[in-house]
């Protein structure tokens, strides 16, 4: 069981109940309350701060030897195995993390696309 806060999405539409907020006690799995109970006008779930954002991918080995190599301060290091990973996982996150860390390590890659062909 967790306490999960709501509040209304119009306020100017909604009751007293949701317009300042309320809490409900819920499972887990119970889908979240779009309505309010009383006036039955929308609401959304307000997620308690700091929020656990759960993001798609797991938190793997060759994670935390990114995160530690970016911590050390060898963005090449750290950009050759966000790079490698990416193609051996197809993910989206550490290409991205690649080419940054890329950039970090002193690789222009606008510099690149600017050249000309003389
Ligand atoms: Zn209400």
């Amino acid at each position: 069981m967790s306490t999960y806060a709501y509040r209304a999405v119009v306020p100017g539409k909604s009751c007293d109940h949701c317009r300042q907020g309320f809490e409900i006690i819920q499972r887990i799995i119970e889908p979240a309350l779009i309505k309010c109970p009383h006036c039955k006008n929308p609401i959304s779930r307000i997620l308690f701060a700091p929020a656990v954002v759960i993001k798609g991918n797991p938190v793997t080995e060759t994670d935390r030897k990114i995160k530690e190599y970016e911590r050390e301060g060898k963005w090449s290091h750290a950009a050759e195995l966000a790079d490698k990973e990416a193609e051996k996982t197809k993910r989206k996150d550490l290409k991205v993390r690649a080419l940054e860390d890329y950039k970090k390590a002193g690789y222009d890659f606008d510099k690149y696309d600017k050249k000309d062909n003389s």
